[in-house]
């Protein structure tokens, strides 16, 4: 690991109202790496990336390419190169797959760049399926397409930084195991990825180093693979399946 990482957040604590929901974090991620943090229900899984994002306010350090961030406003952190796809997903049901990639383009387009038509061959490269559908509705789509249409469309702003919220939520194995193979392979690109999931055993499959998030705090952390074999890990999170 190097001395400069893409990002770094440093004692950071959030609170919704009087409930604290985030102790403390301390978390890096190396460029063109990945990372993931799992842990159970209501951890605060979601709360960090939304931190991490500007969409909920935060106390404590955010660096992002060495500069501090944490007073930056959401659309800033966006045109620096930062991307989060919610849990929710938040696609234009009414609207075709290709229009909806169109959208996540608008970064580069404020940026000075011409159309993002560059882009979005390389997001129909990484998802051949959406280029096969680019006139359907996305509303028609399947639960792993409408997944990989809400990554495709994050990357369409070319990140640096891509921010996963549980995508293999509500999602058959297999489907997940074709997504975070995807995934894996933008490592190769420079991107990194701070992947959020409760499928641990998946998570860590893919991901370079994992952090652990109970109530709110970093319980434990250290590179996938030795996560996946310590016993406290396994009992907890990985014990079933
Ligand atoms: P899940 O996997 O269930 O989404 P999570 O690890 O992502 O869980 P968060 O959604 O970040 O957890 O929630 C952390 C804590 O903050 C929980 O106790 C949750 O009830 C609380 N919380 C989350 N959102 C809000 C909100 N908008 N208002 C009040 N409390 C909230």
């Amino acid at each position: 690991t190097s001395g400069n990482p893409l990002l770094e957040v440093k004692q950071l604590c959030a609170s919704y109202g009087k409930v604290q929901a985030l102790y403390d974090i301390d978390l890096k991620l190396e460029r063109g790496s990945i990372a993931t943090v799992i842990g159970p229900n209501g951890a605060g899984k979601s709360t960090l990336l939304n931190a991490i994002m500007g969409v909920l306010p935060s106390q404590g350090g955010i660096h992002y390419r060495g500069k501090a961030v944490e007073r930056t406003s959401l659309e800033q952190r966006v045109m620096a190169g930062i991307a989060l796809v919610p849990e929710r997903r938040e696609l234009f049901s009414t609207m075709t797959v290709e229009d909806n990639l169109l959208l996540g383009g608008f970064r580069r387009v404020r940026l000075g760049h011409a159309q993002p038509m560059d882009q979005l061959a390389t997001v129909f490269e990484l998802f051949p399926r959406l280029k096969e559908r680019r006139t359907q509705l996305s509303g028609t789509l399947s639960g792993g397409e409408r997944q990989m249409l809400a990554i495709g469309r994050a990357m369409m702003a070319k990140p640096d930084l891509l921010m996963l919220d549980e995508p293999s939520l509500g999602l058959a194995p297999r489907i997940v195991k074709e997504i975070l193979q995807i995934v894996s392979e933008l490592r190769q690109t420079g991107l990194a990825v701070l992947l959020i999931e409760q499928n641990a055993r998946a998570a860590l499959q893919v991901a370079d180093y994992g952090y652990v998030l109970e109530l709110g705090q970093i319980s434990m952390q250290g590179e996938s693979e030795k996560l996946a074999n310590d016993s406290q890990v396994i009992q907890a999170y990985l014990g079933f399946g």
